[in-house]
């Protein structure tokens, strides 16, 4: 079968590297798990996906895909046409019993943020995800407080999930060949001990961040400064702090102090 033709708008870029294609698939030993994959595309990680002796589903939101796809269904492998945004995934896993839940997943890069939220709004129980991303995304990730790459997105995944970069990947293990280049990023769950409602979370901390250049105090006008100022002193910082300075510790408490 001759391969699609590439949509550029849906993020296709195709990877073609065995090597890369089971290191991803390897990167977490599961045995009668739940494997979600979002974009099989034309089923290169998905092949190698369902040898892994668990269940699988995977959100492709292009129909063209169909012929080389359809004969990759069976009883523990469904593929959904669908946009994975409007899924609703807790109810299109209620009915399966596994042992732990992954995520594994060549992404399209256009909407790396919406997906990871998508996810973590969903409240579906990830043990954890393995993403292939954009390098410059990867790092954002694991951006450290006061680094450039620091900022919302940051502070949000890392509340969930702890981040590490596995390993970069060339963009010329794609076809087409993508302009940047990539990496793999797996997020293992944490515990989240204060049960942080993570659609409120989400928009505080994008209220945190709103203007980068300006400090809490004026980007939370809406907040009481008083109890935030006290958490601000408490943890080391001064009155006049940005959001970029901040520890994730720092805006969980002002978090639960002020929204919660
Ligand atoms: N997994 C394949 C591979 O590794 O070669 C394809 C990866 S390609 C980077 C991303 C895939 O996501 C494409 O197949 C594209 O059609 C699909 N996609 C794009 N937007 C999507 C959406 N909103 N929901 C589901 N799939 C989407």
């Amino acid at each position: 079968m001759q391969d699609l033709k590439a949509k550029k708008s849906l993020g296709q870029n195709f990877l073609n590297d065995d090597n890369i294609l089971n290191k991803i698939a390897n990167s977490i030993d599961t045995e009668n798990d739940l494997i979600i994959e979002i974009g099989p595309g034309m089923g290169a990680l998905t092949k190698k996906l369902i040898k892994k002796n668990s269940y699988l589903i995977a959100y492709e939101i292009d129909e063209r895909t169909k012929p080389f796809l359809l004969h990759l269904e069976n009883e523990k492998t469904r593929i959904i046409y669908n946009d994975f945004l409007k899924t609703n995934l807790k109810e299109d896993i209620k009915n399966i019993t596994y042992n732990r839940l992954y995520i594994i997943a060549n992404i399209p890069y256009y909407i790396t943020t919406p997906i990871i939220e998508h996810i973590i709004e969903s409240e579906i129980p990830v043990e954890s995800m393995v993403l292939l991303v954009q390098k410059e995304v990867a790092d954002r990730f694991s951006a450290k407080p006061k680094s450039k790459d620091y900022g919302s997105l940051t502070v949000y995944l890392n509340t969930y999930f702890k981040v590490d970069k596995l390993f970069d990947v060339k963009n010329t293990c794609f076809n087409p060949v993508p302009k940047v280049d990539s990496a793999v990023v797996k997020f293992t769950k944490k515990n989240n001990e204060y049960n942080i409602d993570s659609v409120k979370f989400s928009k505080f901390i994008k209220e945190c961040f709103s203007m980068k250049r300006k400090t809490l105090k004026n980007n939370l006008k809406k907040y009481d400064f008083t109890i935030i100022k006290e958490i601000l002193l408490e943890n080391g910082y001064n009155e006049s702090a940005r959001a970029e300075e901040l520890d994730l510790d720092t805006f969980i408490k002002i978090y639960m102090k002020i929204v919660k």
